[in-house]
Protein backbone atom coordinates (compact mmCIF):
# COMPACT_ATOMS: atom_id res chain seq x y z
CA UNK A 1 0.00 0.00 0.00
CA UNK A 2 1.52 3.62 -0.60
CA UNK A 3 2.63 5.55 2.07
CA UNK A 4 -0.80 7.53 3.03
CA UNK A 5 0.98 10.02 5.85
CA UNK A 6 0.84 14.01 5.51
CA UNK A 7 2.50 16.23 7.88
CA UNK A 8 -1.63 17.06 8.71
CA UNK A 9 -2.25 13.88 9.48
CA UNK A 10 0.67 13.46 11.60
CA UNK A 11 -0.27 16.93 13.16
CA UNK A 12 -3.75 15.90 13.91
CA UNK A 13 -3.14 13.10 15.36
CA UNK A 14 -0.71 14.23 18.14
CA UNK A 15 -2.91 16.31 19.11
CA UNK A 16 -5.84 13.85 18.96
CA UNK A 17 -3.95 11.42 21.60
CA UNK A 18 -2.12 13.80 23.50
CA UNK A 19 1.65 13.95 22.15
CA UNK A 20 2.18 17.56 20.68
CA UNK A 21 0.04 20.06 21.27
CA UNK A 22 0.60 24.70 19.86
CA UNK A 23 1.67 25.79 22.83
CA UNK A 24 0.15 29.02 24.56
CA UNK A 25 -3.26 27.99 22.61
CA UNK A 26 -5.54 29.54 25.27
CA UNK A 27 -3.75 32.84 23.83
CA UNK A 28 -3.85 32.33 20.51
CA UNK A 29 -0.75 29.96 20.30
CA UNK A 30 2.82 31.14 19.60
CA UNK A 31 4.16 29.93 16.24
CA UNK A 32 6.89 27.09 16.35
CA UNK A 33 6.50 26.60 20.48
CA UNK A 34 4.70 23.26 21.46
CA UNK A 35 4.14 21.51 24.29
CA UNK A 36 4.03 17.64 24.93
CA UNK A 37 1.42 15.89 26.70
CA UNK A 38 1.86 12.86 27.88
CA UNK A 39 2.58 10.22 25.11
CA UNK A 40 4.99 12.97 23.50
CA UNK A 41 7.13 13.13 26.70
CA UNK A 42 6.75 8.82 26.66
CA UNK A 43 7.99 8.67 23.21
CA UNK A 44 10.95 11.69 23.41
CA UNK A 45 11.93 10.10 26.48
CA UNK A 46 12.44 6.72 24.69
CA UNK A 47 14.40 8.03 21.76
CA UNK A 48 16.40 10.24 24.40
CA UNK A 49 16.54 6.82 26.19
CA UNK A 50 18.02 4.67 22.91
CA UNK A 51 20.51 7.26 21.97
CA UNK A 52 22.10 7.23 25.55
CA UNK A 53 22.26 3.43 25.55
CA UNK A 54 23.87 3.13 22.13
CA UNK A 55 26.25 6.30 22.81
CA UNK A 56 27.10 5.83 26.19
CA UNK A 57 25.72 2.61 28.43
CA UNK A 58 26.85 -0.04 25.32
CA UNK A 59 30.53 1.27 24.87
CA UNK A 60 33.58 2.41 26.85
CA UNK A 61 34.86 4.97 25.00
CA UNK A 62 32.45 7.97 25.38
CA UNK A 63 31.41 9.29 28.72
CA UNK A 64 28.23 11.55 29.57
CA UNK A 65 27.68 15.47 30.73
CA UNK A 66 24.99 17.85 31.39
CA UNK A 67 26.48 21.55 31.27
CA UNK A 68 24.57 24.65 31.75
CA UNK A 69 22.13 26.18 29.23
CA UNK A 70 23.45 29.70 29.70
CA UNK A 71 26.60 29.93 29.56
CA UNK A 72 29.79 32.29 29.73
CA UNK A 73 28.93 35.09 26.77
CA UNK A 74 32.56 34.92 25.78
CA UNK A 75 31.98 30.94 25.33
CA UNK A 76 29.83 32.29 21.93
CA UNK A 77 32.28 35.39 21.13
CA UNK A 78 35.12 32.80 20.97
CA UNK A 79 33.08 29.76 19.33
CA UNK A 80 32.25 32.13 16.53
CA UNK A 81 28.46 32.04 16.87
CA UNK A 82 28.16 35.56 17.71
CA UNK A 83 30.12 36.59 14.19
CA UNK A 84 28.70 33.45 12.05
CA UNK A 85 25.69 31.96 13.73
CA UNK A 86 23.36 33.22 10.85
CA UNK A 87 20.63 32.17 8.46
CA UNK A 88 20.71 34.89 5.01
CA UNK A 89 17.02 36.03 5.39
CA UNK A 90 15.14 37.98 2.46
CA UNK A 91 11.81 40.18 2.96
CA UNK A 92 9.35 40.12 0.38
CA UNK A 93 8.46 44.16 -0.12
CA UNK A 94 4.43 43.47 -1.72
CA UNK A 95 3.41 40.44 0.83
CA UNK A 96 5.53 41.97 3.88
CA UNK A 97 6.74 38.29 4.71
CA UNK A 98 10.35 37.45 5.68
CA UNK A 99 11.78 33.95 4.28
CA UNK A 100 14.77 32.22 4.64
CA UNK A 101 16.89 32.54 1.47
CA UNK A 102 18.15 29.25 1.36
CA UNK A 103 14.77 27.47 1.43
CA UNK A 104 12.62 29.23 -0.84
CA UNK A 105 11.86 26.36 -2.98
CA UNK A 106 10.69 25.01 0.10
CA UNK A 107 8.21 27.85 1.60
CA UNK A 108 4.78 29.47 0.28
CA UNK A 109 4.86 32.61 -1.20
CA UNK A 110 2.62 34.64 1.31
CA UNK A 111 0.22 36.09 -1.33
CA UNK A 112 0.26 33.02 -3.36
CA UNK A 113 0.56 30.23 -1.32
CA UNK A 114 0.97 27.20 -4.27
CA UNK A 115 3.76 29.13 -5.43
CA UNK A 116 7.40 29.10 -3.65
CA UNK A 117 8.62 33.40 -2.80
CA UNK A 118 10.13 35.46 -5.61
CA UNK A 119 7.84 32.71 -7.94
CA UNK A 120 5.11 35.49 -8.87
CA UNK A 121 4.66 38.83 -10.62
CA UNK A 122 3.94 40.50 -7.46
CA UNK A 123 6.87 39.20 -5.59
CA UNK A 124 9.45 41.99 -4.81
CA UNK A 125 11.87 40.18 -2.82
CA UNK A 126 15.17 42.19 -1.08
CA UNK A 127 18.79 40.86 -1.06
CA UNK A 128 19.91 38.23 1.38
CA UNK A 129 20.41 39.65 4.47
CA UNK A 130 22.46 37.84 7.75
CA UNK A 131 20.34 37.28 10.82
CA UNK A 132 21.63 36.00 14.16
CA UNK A 133 19.95 32.90 15.45
CA UNK A 134 20.94 33.07 18.77
CA UNK A 135 18.20 34.28 21.65
CA UNK A 136 19.92 36.88 23.76
CA UNK A 137 19.00 37.61 27.53
CA UNK A 138 20.76 39.31 30.47
CA UNK A 139 22.30 38.25 33.77
CA UNK A 140 21.48 39.91 36.80
CA UNK A 141 19.05 42.56 38.31
CA UNK A 142 19.78 46.03 36.94
CA UNK A 143 19.80 46.85 33.65
CA UNK A 144 23.00 48.83 34.10
CA UNK A 145 25.37 46.66 35.55
CA UNK A 146 23.98 43.24 34.27
CA UNK A 147 25.85 41.32 31.76
CA UNK A 148 24.33 39.97 28.10
CA UNK A 149 24.11 36.72 27.55
CA UNK A 150 22.89 33.78 25.27
CA UNK A 151 20.22 30.85 25.60
CA UNK A 152 22.71 28.28 23.97
CA UNK A 153 21.91 27.24 20.20
CA UNK A 154 24.06 23.85 20.22
CA UNK A 155 24.90 21.94 23.43
CA UNK A 156 28.28 21.08 21.94
CA UNK A 157 30.27 24.78 23.03
CA UNK A 158 29.33 23.32 26.76
CA UNK A 159 31.06 19.88 25.97
CA UNK A 160 34.06 21.61 24.50
CA UNK A 161 34.96 24.16 27.19
CA UNK A 162 34.36 21.16 29.78
CA UNK A 163 37.23 18.99 27.96
CA UNK A 164 39.82 19.63 30.26
CA UNK A 165 37.73 18.68 33.11
CA UNK A 166 36.20 15.64 31.56
CA UNK A 167 39.54 14.47 30.00
CA UNK A 168 41.05 14.78 33.20
CA UNK A 169 38.36 12.30 35.39
CA UNK A 170 37.70 10.08 32.88
CA UNK A 171 41.05 8.12 32.58
CA UNK A 172 40.33 8.16 28.93
CA UNK A 173 42.42 9.19 26.24
CA UNK A 174 42.10 9.76 21.95
CA UNK A 175 39.50 8.55 20.82
CA UNK A 176 37.36 8.84 23.13
CA UNK A 177 33.99 11.20 23.23
CA UNK A 178 31.86 13.36 25.94
CA UNK A 179 27.93 13.57 24.98
CA UNK A 180 25.33 15.44 26.34
CA UNK A 181 21.18 15.64 25.49
CA UNK A 182 19.50 18.88 26.24
CA UNK A 183 17.58 21.99 25.34
CA UNK A 184 19.19 24.60 22.34
CA UNK A 185 17.21 27.50 21.18
CA UNK A 186 17.31 29.19 17.80
CA UNK A 187 15.50 32.45 16.84
CA UNK A 188 13.98 31.03 13.71
CA UNK A 189 12.56 32.98 11.37
CA UNK A 190 10.96 31.01 9.18
CA UNK A 191 9.95 27.93 11.27
CA UNK A 192 6.69 25.23 11.03
CA UNK A 193 6.40 22.21 9.76
CA UNK A 194 5.27 21.32 13.21
CA UNK A 195 7.71 20.11 15.59
CA UNK A 196 10.64 19.61 12.53
CA UNK A 197 12.33 23.21 13.37
CA UNK A 198 11.00 25.44 16.72
CA UNK A 199 12.54 27.79 18.89
CA UNK A 200 13.43 25.67 21.30
CA UNK A 201 14.62 21.61 21.09
CA UNK A 202 16.44 19.35 22.53
CA UNK A 203 19.64 18.22 20.74
CA UNK A 204 21.35 14.75 21.14
CA UNK A 205 25.26 15.62 20.14
CA UNK A 206 28.43 13.44 21.23
CA UNK A 207 31.91 15.51 20.04
CA UNK A 208 34.09 12.75 19.67
CA UNK A 209 38.10 14.14 20.01
CA UNK A 210 40.69 11.77 17.89
CA UNK A 211 44.01 11.65 16.76
CA UNK A 212 44.01 14.58 13.96
CA UNK A 213 45.44 11.73 11.48
CA UNK A 214 42.08 9.70 12.37
CA UNK A 215 39.56 12.09 11.63
CA UNK A 216 38.65 10.86 8.37
CA UNK A 217 38.10 7.47 9.25
CA UNK A 218 36.18 8.30 12.17
CA UNK A 219 33.89 10.66 10.27
CA UNK A 220 33.38 7.70 7.65
CA UNK A 221 32.60 5.15 11.21
CA UNK A 222 30.00 7.83 12.73
CA UNK A 223 28.02 8.39 9.71
CA UNK A 224 27.61 4.64 9.24
CA UNK A 225 26.66 4.28 12.85
CA UNK A 226 24.56 6.66 12.62
CA UNK A 227 22.75 5.74 9.99
CA UNK A 228 22.67 2.17 11.84
CA UNK A 229 20.98 3.39 15.23
CA UNK A 230 17.75 4.86 12.95
CA UNK A 231 17.58 1.32 10.99
CA UNK A 232 17.69 -0.80 14.14
CA UNK A 233 15.15 1.36 15.04
CA UNK A 234 12.36 0.54 12.67
CA UNK A 235 12.82 3.81 10.19
CA UNK A 236 12.86 2.25 6.48
CA UNK A 237 16.13 2.39 4.51
CA UNK A 238 14.22 3.69 1.31
CA UNK A 239 13.30 7.00 3.78
CA UNK A 240 16.97 7.57 4.72
CA UNK A 241 20.09 8.65 3.06
CA UNK A 242 23.44 10.46 3.30
CA UNK A 243 24.34 13.91 2.05
CA UNK A 244 27.50 15.57 2.11
CA UNK A 245 27.58 19.44 2.28
CA UNK A 246 28.50 21.20 -0.25
CA UNK A 247 31.23 23.31 0.16
CA UNK A 248 29.04 26.79 0.32
CA UNK A 249 26.91 24.60 3.17
CA UNK A 250 29.32 23.90 5.45
CA UNK A 251 29.08 25.58 8.71
CA UNK A 252 31.77 28.08 10.23
CA UNK A 253 33.25 25.65 12.25
CA UNK A 254 33.21 22.39 10.09
CA UNK A 255 35.63 20.93 6.99
CA UNK A 256 33.28 18.22 6.20
CA UNK A 257 29.91 17.37 6.96
CA UNK A 258 27.34 14.81 5.75
CA UNK A 259 23.50 15.01 6.81
CA UNK A 260 21.52 12.04 7.82
CA UNK A 261 18.13 13.11 5.72
CA UNK A 262 14.69 11.67 6.47
CA UNK A 263 12.44 11.74 3.65
CA UNK A 264 9.51 14.04 5.21
CA UNK A 265 5.97 14.32 3.88
CA UNK A 266 7.56 18.15 3.41
CA UNK A 267 10.84 16.31 1.24
CA UNK A 268 13.84 14.95 2.11
CA UNK A 269 15.41 17.08 4.78
CA UNK A 270 17.98 16.97 7.28
CA UNK A 271 17.80 14.55 10.49
CA UNK A 272 21.24 14.63 11.50
CA UNK A 273 24.47 16.32 10.82
CA UNK A 274 27.71 14.07 11.09
CA UNK A 275 30.88 17.06 11.14
CA UNK A 276 34.53 16.86 10.98
CA UNK A 277 35.13 20.10 13.45
CA UNK A 278 39.03 19.78 13.10
CA UNK A 279 40.37 21.53 16.00
CA UNK A 280 38.47 24.31 15.54
CA UNK A 281 36.83 24.69 18.96
CA UNK A 282 39.43 23.01 20.99
CA UNK A 283 41.66 25.61 19.05
CA UNK A 284 39.54 28.62 19.53
CA UNK A 285 39.01 28.15 23.49
CA UNK A 286 42.26 27.55 24.16
CA UNK A 287 43.48 30.86 22.67
CA UNK A 288 40.23 32.40 23.98
CA UNK A 289 40.55 31.35 27.30
CA UNK A 290 44.38 30.87 28.27
CA UNK A 291 43.53 27.60 29.29
CA UNK A 292 45.14 24.50 26.80
CA UNK A 293 42.58 22.25 25.74
CA UNK A 294 44.73 19.82 24.57
CA UNK A 295 45.69 15.84 25.13
CA UNK A 296 49.01 15.20 27.05
CA UNK A 297 50.91 12.01 27.58
CA UNK A 298 53.40 12.69 29.53
CA UNK A 299 54.56 9.06 29.33
CA UNK A 300 54.50 8.91 25.34
CA UNK A 301 56.03 12.77 25.65
CA UNK A 302 52.85 13.27 23.49
CA UNK A 303 50.98 16.71 22.98
CA UNK A 304 48.28 17.90 20.31
CA UNK A 305 45.00 18.96 20.15
CA UNK A 306 42.68 16.43 18.92
CA UNK A 307 40.50 17.01 16.33
CA UNK A 308 36.40 16.57 16.66
CA UNK A 309 34.22 14.42 14.75
CA UNK A 310 30.51 15.33 15.86
CA UNK A 311 27.43 13.63 15.30
CA UNK A 312 24.58 15.72 16.47
CA UNK A 313 20.73 14.87 16.31
CA UNK A 314 17.46 16.51 17.50
CA UNK A 315 15.27 15.00 19.41
CA UNK A 316 12.15 16.39 18.52
CA UNK A 317 12.77 15.72 14.65
CA UNK A 318 13.46 12.37 15.63
CA UNK A 319 10.21 11.85 17.27
CA UNK A 320 8.50 13.57 14.10
CA UNK A 321 10.48 10.88 11.95
CA UNK A 322 9.64 8.25 13.65
CA UNK A 323 6.17 9.15 13.82
CA UNK A 324 6.44 9.97 10.48
CA UNK A 325 7.89 6.38 9.35
CA UNK A 326 5.03 4.40 11.73
CA UNK A 327 2.03 5.70 10.70
CA UNK A 328 -0.33 3.50 8.30
CA UNK A 329 -3.56 3.14 7.71
CA UNK A 330 -5.61 -0.18 6.43
CA UNK A 331 -9.18 -1.46 6.26
CA UNK A 332 -9.90 -4.49 8.41
CA UNK A 333 -12.64 -6.63 8.06
CA UNK A 334 -14.40 -3.23 6.27
CA UNK A 335 -13.38 -1.03 8.88
CA UNK A 336 -10.21 1.58 8.71
CA UNK A 337 -7.62 1.81 11.76
CA UNK A 338 -4.55 4.67 12.11
CA UNK A 339 -2.08 2.68 13.20
CA UNK A 340 1.55 3.79 14.61
CA UNK A 341 4.05 0.93 13.68
CA UNK A 342 6.34 2.33 16.12
CA UNK A 343 9.57 0.00 17.16
CA UNK A 344 8.33 -1.68 20.50
CA UNK A 345 11.76 -0.22 22.04
CA UNK A 346 10.29 3.27 21.33
CA UNK A 347 6.53 3.22 21.65
CA UNK A 348 5.48 5.49 24.57
CA UNK A 349 3.08 2.38 26.01
CA UNK A 350 4.18 -1.33 25.48
CA UNK A 351 0.71 -3.21 26.82
CA UNK A 352 -2.79 -2.23 27.41
CA UNK A 353 -4.08 -4.62 29.29
CA UNK A 354 -8.16 -4.46 28.32
CA UNK A 355 -10.43 -6.24 30.68
CA UNK A 356 -13.28 -7.53 27.95
CA UNK A 357 -16.60 -7.04 30.38
CA UNK A 358 -15.61 -4.38 32.79
CA UNK A 359 -18.34 -4.75 34.94
CA UNK A 360 -17.52 -7.94 35.84
CA UNK A 361 -15.71 -7.87 38.58
CA UNK A 362 -13.81 -11.49 38.91
CA UNK A 363 -12.72 -9.99 35.06
CA UNK A 364 -11.70 -6.74 36.14
CA UNK A 365 -9.37 -7.64 39.33
CA UNK A 366 -7.62 -10.65 37.36
CA UNK A 367 -7.21 -7.73 34.58
CA UNK A 368 -6.34 -5.05 37.76
CA UNK A 369 -3.67 -7.54 39.01
CA UNK A 370 -2.43 -8.68 35.90
CA UNK A 371 -1.30 -4.68 35.26
CA UNK A 372 0.25 -3.96 38.85
CA UNK A 373 2.44 -6.90 37.78
CA UNK A 374 3.43 -5.37 34.45
CA UNK A 375 3.15 -1.37 35.11
CA UNK A 376 6.33 -2.60 37.90
CA UNK A 377 8.34 -3.83 34.35
CA UNK A 378 7.11 -1.46 31.64
CA UNK A 379 5.10 1.64 30.73
CA UNK A 380 1.57 -0.07 30.87
CA UNK A 381 -2.21 0.95 30.94
CA UNK A 382 -5.59 0.06 32.13
CA UNK A 383 -8.33 0.83 29.72
CA UNK A 384 -11.93 -0.45 30.65
CA UNK A 385 -13.97 2.53 29.16
CA UNK A 386 -15.82 1.80 26.12
CA UNK A 387 -16.14 -0.89 23.58
CA UNK A 388 -13.50 -3.06 22.69
CA UNK A 389 -13.18 -2.30 19.63
CA UNK A 390 -12.70 1.44 20.20
CA UNK A 391 -10.19 0.56 23.13
CA UNK A 392 -7.70 -1.36 20.76
CA UNK A 393 -7.87 1.60 17.73
CA UNK A 394 -6.98 3.82 20.22
CA UNK A 395 -3.94 2.10 21.41
CA UNK A 396 -3.27 1.59 17.43
CA UNK A 397 -2.99 5.10 17.65
CA UNK A 398 -0.62 5.67 20.28
CA UNK A 399 1.24 2.73 18.94
CA UNK A 400 1.24 0.16 21.70
CA UNK A 401 2.76 -2.71 20.14
CA UNK A 402 0.50 -5.30 22.26
CA UNK A 403 -2.78 -5.53 24.01
CA UNK A 404 -3.75 -8.23 26.99
CA UNK A 405 -7.30 -8.77 26.78
CA UNK A 406 -8.92 -10.71 29.88
CA UNK A 407 -11.85 -12.16 29.37
CA UNK A 408 -14.82 -15.04 30.68
CA UNK A 409 -12.36 -17.94 29.66
CA UNK A 410 -9.57 -16.39 32.00
CA UNK A 411 -11.51 -17.06 34.92
CA UNK A 412 -11.97 -20.47 33.55
CA UNK A 413 -8.60 -21.47 32.81
CA UNK A 414 -6.32 -18.34 33.59
CA UNK A 415 -5.12 -17.85 29.69
CA UNK A 416 -5.54 -14.17 28.60
CA UNK A 417 -5.47 -12.73 24.81
CA UNK A 418 -2.84 -11.19 23.35
CA UNK A 419 -3.24 -8.90 20.25
CA UNK A 420 -0.10 -7.81 17.98
CA UNK A 421 -0.88 -4.31 16.49
CA UNK A 422 1.11 -5.05 13.88
CA UNK A 423 -0.56 -8.28 12.12
CA UNK A 424 -3.63 -8.40 14.57
CA UNK A 425 -2.92 -11.90 15.57
CA UNK A 426 -3.79 -12.98 18.75
CA UNK A 427 -3.02 -16.07 20.50
CA UNK A 428 -3.98 -17.33 24.14
CA UNK A 429 -0.77 -17.51 26.71
CA UNK A 430 -1.18 -18.46 30.33
CA UNK A 431 -1.79 -15.36 32.47
CA UNK A 432 1.63 -16.77 34.54
CA UNK A 433 3.82 -16.30 31.62
CA UNK A 434 2.42 -12.75 30.50
CA UNK A 435 5.28 -11.00 31.81
CA UNK A 436 7.88 -13.24 30.10
CA UNK A 437 6.15 -12.99 27.01
CA UNK A 438 6.18 -9.54 26.77
CA UNK A 439 9.24 -9.05 28.42
CA UNK A 440 10.56 -11.57 25.55
CA UNK A 441 9.01 -9.79 22.83
CA UNK A 442 10.47 -6.25 23.48
CA UNK A 443 13.91 -7.44 23.57
CA UNK A 444 13.96 -8.87 20.38
CA UNK A 445 14.84 -7.48 17.04
CA UNK A 446 11.92 -6.09 14.75
CA UNK A 447 11.22 -4.81 11.43
CA UNK A 448 8.26 -2.67 10.42
CA UNK A 449 5.85 -4.30 8.50
CA UNK A 450 5.32 -1.45 6.30
CA UNK A 451 6.32 -1.86 2.67
CA UNK A 452 9.16 0.66 1.62
P1 LIG B 1 18.85 23.12 9.68
O1 LIG B 1 19.73 23.16 8.46
O2 LIG B 1 17.64 22.24 9.53
O3 LIG B 1 18.54 24.48 10.25
P2 LIG B 1 21.22 22.75 11.19
O4 LIG B 1 22.13 22.17 10.17
O5 LIG B 1 21.33 24.18 11.56
O6 LIG B 1 19.70 22.39 10.81
P3 LIG B 1 22.57 21.52 13.38
O7 LIG B 1 23.17 22.77 13.87
O8 LIG B 1 23.43 20.54 12.65
O9 LIG B 1 21.28 21.85 12.49
O10 LIG B 1 21.82 20.83 14.59
C1 LIG B 1 21.78 19.43 14.76
C2 LIG B 1 20.37 18.89 14.76
O11 LIG B 1 19.55 19.62 15.66
C3 LIG B 1 19.64 19.00 13.44
O12 LIG B 1 20.00 17.93 12.59
C4 LIG B 1 18.20 18.90 13.86
O13 LIG B 1 17.80 17.55 14.08
C5 LIG B 1 18.20 19.62 15.18
N1 LIG B 1 17.74 20.99 15.00
C6 LIG B 1 18.44 22.08 14.60
N2 LIG B 1 17.69 23.19 14.58
C7 LIG B 1 16.45 22.80 14.99
C8 LIG B 1 15.21 23.48 15.21
N3 LIG B 1 15.11 24.79 15.02
N4 LIG B 1 14.15 22.77 15.62
C9 LIG B 1 14.24 21.44 15.84
N5 LIG B 1 15.38 20.74 15.68
C10 LIG B 1 16.47 21.40 15.26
Amino acid sequence: MPDTVTMDKIVSLARRRGFVFPSSEIYGGLGSAYDYGHYGVLLKENVKARWLEAMVRERDDIVALDSSIILHPRVWEVSGHVEGFHDPLVDCRFCKRRYRADHLDQLECGAKPSKHPGETESCDLTEPRQFNLMFQTRIGALEETGLDAYLRPETAQGIFINFKNVAQIARRKPPFGIAQIGKAFRNEITPGNFIFRTLEFEQMEMEFFVPPADAEEWLRYWIEERLNWYLRLGIRESHLRVRPHEADELSHYSSATSDIEYLFPIGWSELEGIAHRGDYDLGAHTEGSGTKLEWVDSEAGERYTPHVVEPAAGVNRSMLAFMVDAYDEEVVADRERTVLRLHPQIAPVKVAVLPLIPRNEDISGKARALYEELRRAVVAEYDDSGQIGRRYRRQDEIGTPYAFTIDEQTLEDDTITIRDRDSLAQERVPISGARAFLLDKLAEEWKTPKAD
